[in-house]
């Protein structure tokens, strides 16, 4: 930084010391001191004016002429603007450049201040969300996109997954919209078209729910006649074939039932009409049909259940959720295994739990196990005579009621399956208590 303090105590000091000198030779000193210092100060106070009078104007350009300490204190200024302008020219390209390409993307970006207004938007965001230019900036967030739906979203402050809604403008456009924090309390909200998306997602689940609805009637057909054949006293290779060819039909059969509750659960996000569920009667016949089921292998199925509560939820799907994942127990589990089943509550909700000492999942399987088709073991799963949904259905369930599977396994050692339903959907059995008095 430029220090001129040296130069003008110097220059003072010069001044006083030959006004002194001439004063003596002259024999008027103090005359002379005062007339040099009096014209000191104003030659300061004429280059001070100077200073200012540039700086004040707005072409820094022109540089006043001086000597000495003032023209190395206008240099010294001068050089600082330039310098200044260079930083400022290249932030400004940058800003350019940043403005430039999110303009060019196709995804609405939005960002918003701590105080939920709208600070900047790009040119997508215009024709998906309808922000205007000149009268949008510094509204709140929430007065432009009003959807309710939208407004819960923004003010959970949890935005670990997206959110999809409908354009507020083009009502036949589906959005997906991302939102991410940043700095102190801003965010930048993120919306993209997936209304393509959307409609070859929903083509491939007609084309399921069609195509599986179509098998039923050629199947059903093709079973009566197996069995018709089966009653008749046929040659033996005959009758292994035919008894063979049974089994198969069967097994298509169960398939298309299972992609026929997929689709239908895959129809809506959300479960309708929620009635109460007595978990302890669900849970007893579950375990007479899984004891059924397993007549063979001689398992044991303990029940550990938690008071009595009611779930509130569709029956028949929370009944096909649980005991899909109780016969896939009997089913994997060996021969005289022992099956635990368990139900408890939470401050987070309740829980039920179907455990087993059979033979384990693998690590690596586990993110990919709710995938329809997946299996970790092909000639184990189609043994078993399972259809490969099983777990996708659960998990669908479980989405349909604001809830979760989680799976725990180790190779060797066994399974725990558990549905986790949230405290909205748990009556407490002293709640229902007083209710009936
Ligand atoms: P599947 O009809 O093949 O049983 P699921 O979706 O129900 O299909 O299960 C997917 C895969 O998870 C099964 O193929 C099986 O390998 C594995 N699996 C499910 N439950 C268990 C279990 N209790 N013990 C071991 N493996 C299991």
């Amino acid at each position: 930084m430029y220090n001129s303090s040296h130069s003008i105590a110097s220059n003072l000091a010069l001044t006083a010391t030959v006004s002194l000198v001439v004063g003596f030779v002259i024999g008027y000193p103090g005359w002379t001191l005062a007339l040099a210092l009096l014209g000191w100060g104003l030659y300061q106070v004429k280059q001070f004016n100077r200073l200012q009078q540039w700086l004040m104007s707005i072409d820094h350009t022109d540089v006043p002429e001086s000597r000495g300490y003032w023209g190395e204190l206008f240099d010294e200024i001068s050089r600082d603007q330039k310098r200044q302008q260079t930083r400022t020219q290249s932030l400004r390209n940058v800003i350019h450049r940043f403005q430039q390409s999110s303009a060019a993307l196709s995804d609405a970006i939005v960002i918003i201040d701590a105080q939920n207004h709208l600070e900047w938007w790009n040119r997508a965001a215009e024709t998906l969300l309808g922000m205007k230019t000149q009268t949008d900036r510094g509204r709140s967030v929430i007065n432009l996109l009003r959807d309710p739906r939208f407004v819960r979203y923004y003010r959970k402050n949890v935005y670990d997954d997206p959110l999809q809604l409908t354009s507020p403008i083009q009502k036949e456009v589906v959005l997906e919209y991302r939102i991410t924090r940043f700095g102190a309390g801003d965010r930048i909200l993120v919306a993209r078209d997936i209304t393509r998306l959307k409609q070859l997602e929903q083509t491939r689940q007609d084309f399921v729910a069609n195509a599986s609805h179509e098998l039923r009637t050629p199947l059903t057909v093709i079973r009566g006649y197996l069995e018709t054949f089966l009653d008749q006293d046929l040659p033996r290779p005959l009758q292994r074939g035919l008894s063979q060819m049974e089994n198969q039909s069967r097994r298509m059969e169960n398939l298309v039932a299972d992609l026929l509750l997929l689709s239908r659960l895959e129809t809506s996000a959300h479960v309708a009409d929620e009635l109460p569920i007595p978990i302890h009667s669900m849970v007893a016949r579950i375990r007479d049909d899984a004891l059924v089921l397993g007549q063979e292998k001689r398992q044991t199925i303990e029940l550990e259940l938690e008071q009595d509560n009611t779930l509130l939820g569709q029956e028949a799907e929370v009944y096909s959720a649980v005991s899909n994942l109780v016969f896939n127990a009997v089913r994997y589990t060996p021969a005289e295994g022992a099956i635990k089943l368990r139900w408890w509550t939470d401050k987070e909700g309740g829980h039920f739990a179907v455990q087993d000492n059979g033979p384990g999942i693998d690590s690596i399987h586990l993110p990919r196990l709710q995938e329809r088709f997946y299996r970790v073991d092909e000639s184990r799963s189609s043994d078993s005579g399972g259809t490969g949904l099983g777990l996708a259905i659960v998990k669908h369930v479980m989405l349909r009621h604001g809830g979760k599977l989680s799976i725990s396994s180790r190779l060797g050692k066994g399974s725990t399956f558990t549905c986790h339903f949230p405290h909205e959907l748990i009556i407490p059995a002293a709640a229902e208590e007083a209710d009936k008095d």
